[in-house]
């Protein structure tokens, strides 16, 4: 079985009380869980791919036999969105803040950090149904907000509406928030700012900077 559920880099309940205890161990160990499952099952017998990284999984999915493709959009997508989601979290107050590079591409494409927080989460509350909503670094360098349905993401260049490298992403289907905010996507969607772990999102930058 060549993909695995990663470990978090924290305990469940670090994240509370933004996100609670039950929701990080039902997400990860339940649903990213069949994801890692779902993906290995649509790869077994396809021995073409067995080196594959899952950013190549993504970013070649049109490579991707017709037979198994949606099966590989729906749960390495799942794969690679949960996997990015972890990283990308910290406990409050251990995120660090986003670097002079990061918050000046936000500002001369959101105009400033606070109207790209607005942007932000406009784009996960216009998601219909499930979906992410994204920060993307382009081609030319520039970064912007996009979201993708289901278990799209930005790397899966032709599937989705705008293709980039992913910063960072809000998952907002509700087995992300139900049991703490119900039907409150909103207040989710403010209250995540707390646990972003900008120290990661800074590092992504730069590296798809270069
Ligand atoms: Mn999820």
């Amino acid at each position: 079985m060549p993909f695995t559920l990663p470990t978090l880099p924290y305990a469940d309940n670090a994240l509370e009380p933004t996100i609670d205890s039950k929701t990080m161990l039902i997400h990860r160990t339940k649903h990213h869980q069949a994801y890692v499952d779902n993906l290995n099952k649509a790869l077994d017998g396809q021995p073409a791919f067995a080196n594959w990284t899952m950013d190549e999984i993504c970013v070649q999915l049109g490579s991707i036999p017709e037979t198994i493709r949606a099966m590989v959009r729906n749960n390495g997508g799942g794969h690679w969105n949960h996997s990015m989601f972890w990283q990308i979290m910290a406990p409050t107050g251990q995120g660090g803040a986003p670097s002079a590079g990061l918050a000046a591409a936000i500002d001369a494409s959101c105009g400033s950090m606070d109207s790209f927080k607005k942007s932000f989460a406009e784009a996960g509350m216009k998601r219909f149904g499930s979906g992410w909503a994204w920060l993307v670094v382009k081609g030319d360098r520039s970064v912007a907000i996009t979201s993708t349905p289901n278990q799209d993401n930005p790397l899966m260049k032709g599937f989705v509406d705008m293709a980039g490298t992913p910063l960072m992403g809000i998952d907002v289907w509700e087995h992300a928030y139900y049991l703490n905010y119900q039907n409150r996507r909103a207040d989710y969607l403010a209250a995540w700012w707390d646990v972003v772990n900008w120290n990661e999102v800074n590092r992504r930058f730069t590296a798809a900077a270069h």
